[in-house]
């Protein structure tokens, strides 16, 4: 095992186990041109779960998930919520960088969904926080809401009560983070929208 992967610093057998699978994935072509898989990264134990689209430039340079300049809004949403990345979870639909940043393919999001769902499985978040189109879709079709799915701005902010065999969970999809770097009015609806977790924590 080599240092980086020790610093994932995940702990029990479970999470050890999806860490080096995740690690060694090869079950879609984006482990030819990754650097790192971005794995995902807080609290095993968090309430709350924010699931963004795939790692760009630099969490596939680094390992770690919205380590960019989404990175930052996200920080900075968070924050005026009260929040820091060690009280949630993070991390993406795919585990490993689409070339140029383009948009994840329908075959890399088969391969890898099974691996987020396994984080949810083991965090068991009340709330989940899909950012994006792709994330919510996703999040929406798993939890049976598929007719639900609509263009991101038409669905942020929205609560969506779900529920799986064992619990019940809340889904609030929100605008990419990214989103506010290149349009910035965009942060104030993100800053709205964060502002319903001050109310569930
Ligand atoms: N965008 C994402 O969706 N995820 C990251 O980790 C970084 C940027």
């Amino acid at each position: 095992m080599n240092k980086k992967q020790e610093d994932y610093q995940d702990h029990t057998v479970e999470w050890l186990k999806l860490r080096d699978e995740i690690f060694y994935c090869q079950k879609c072509p984006l482990y030819q041109t990754r650097k790192y898989p971005v794995i995902g990264e807080g609290s095993h134990q968090a309430k709350i779960m924010f699931i963004g689209e795939a790692p760009g430039f630099n969490e596939d340079q680094t390992g770690h998930p919205f380590c960019g300049a989404a990175g930052q809004v996200l920080d900075d949403l968070l924050n005026k919520v009260g929040l820091l990345r060690k009280d949630i979870y993070i991390c993406n639909i795919l585990k490993c960088r689409p070339p140029q940043n383009r948009d994840p393919q329908k075959n890399e999001i088969e391969s890898c969904v099974p691996y987020l769902d396994r984080q949810i499985d083991l965090i068991q978040p009340k709330v989940i926080c899909p950012l994006g189109n792709y994330a919510t879709a996703y999040i929406l079709e798993k939890y049976g809401l598929k007719s639900m799915i609509q263009g991101i701005s038409k669905i942020h902010g929205q609560i969506f009560e779900a529920k799986n065999i064992s619990y019940r969970l809340k889904i609030i999809p929100f605008y990419h983070p990214a989103i506010a770097t290149y349009n910035p009015n965009t942060k104030t609806i993100l800053e709205n929208d964060f502002n319903i977790l001050k109310h569930l924590i």
